[in-house]
């Protein structure tokens, strides 16, 4: 199979080949058609497998799609949240390699350091928000960041999450997202705790394992 059979539009076809990639690897290969079908999604997928593309592939074309639905202002209509600011760096210099012919922004916080260089890069606008839950939570409470827009939201490294403490921060943020909405939830592991937590987050989804 090759990315121009998986239904992806060409000027994120244009950033891919750029990159250097020509197949698809298994993970993008099953959840790039769940994900453009709209299909809520639970994976169970290592870092090291293609996820990021996986997953942000098809919110790119979602968002480039419904591009002038939005006039004026950049809304967060993406918020994608990892646990650790090496993933959400990654994470957010894969979004702008695939989304570069796209004109889609994507801004990225994390804790740990000063928030000024974030909130002014909040400030000018942006498409997708790639978070840590602690930093997203503090710059929700001061009015920097509101989530009511957001149409596609990813819980990456679920299980990692969960490691790190951070259960009760997701939980605050969850029920500020709007109940209509895509989800997209990752884990490497799907202990009980990672079901139940996923089972609040989404709705029928289909299941993938990598
Ligand atoms: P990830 O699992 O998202 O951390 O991706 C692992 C690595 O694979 C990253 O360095 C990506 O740039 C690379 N990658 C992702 N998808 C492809 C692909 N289809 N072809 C070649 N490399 C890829």
């Amino acid at each position: 199979m090759k990315f121009t059979d998986l239904g992806i539009i060409a000027p994120i076809l244009k950033a891919l080949t750029a990159e250097g990639y020509t197949h698809p690897t298994p993970i993008q290969e099953q959840s790039i058609p769940i994900l453009l079908n709209r299909n809520d999604l639970l994976g169970c997928a290592q870092t090291g497998t293609g996820k990021t593309a996986a997953f942000t592939i098809p919110i790119l074309q979602h968002l480039f799609n419904s591009r002038d639905d939005y006039k004026g202002r950049r809304r967060i209509r993406s918020l994608i949240m990892t646990p650790t600011r090496e993933l959400a760096i990654q994470i957010s210099e894969n979004i702008t390699a695939y989304g570069k012919y796209t004109g889609i922004k994507n801004v990225v916080v994390f804790g740990g350091v000063k928030q000024l260089s974030q909130t002014k890069a909040l400030q000018q606008g942006t498409d997708i928000l790639v978070a840590t839950p602690g930093r997203l939570l503090d710059l929700i409470s001061q009015g920097f960041i509101s989530l009511k827009d957001v149409k596609y939201f990813v819980l990456d490294e679920a299980d990692q999450m969960l490691d790190m403490g951070f259960i009760h921060d997701i939980k605050k943020i969850i029920v500020k997202l709007p109940t209509k909405r895509q989800s997209l939830f990752f884990s490497a592991t799907m202990p009980s705790a990672i079901i139940d937590l996923s089972s609040n987050i989404l709705g029928n989804p289909q299941k993938i394992t990598i």
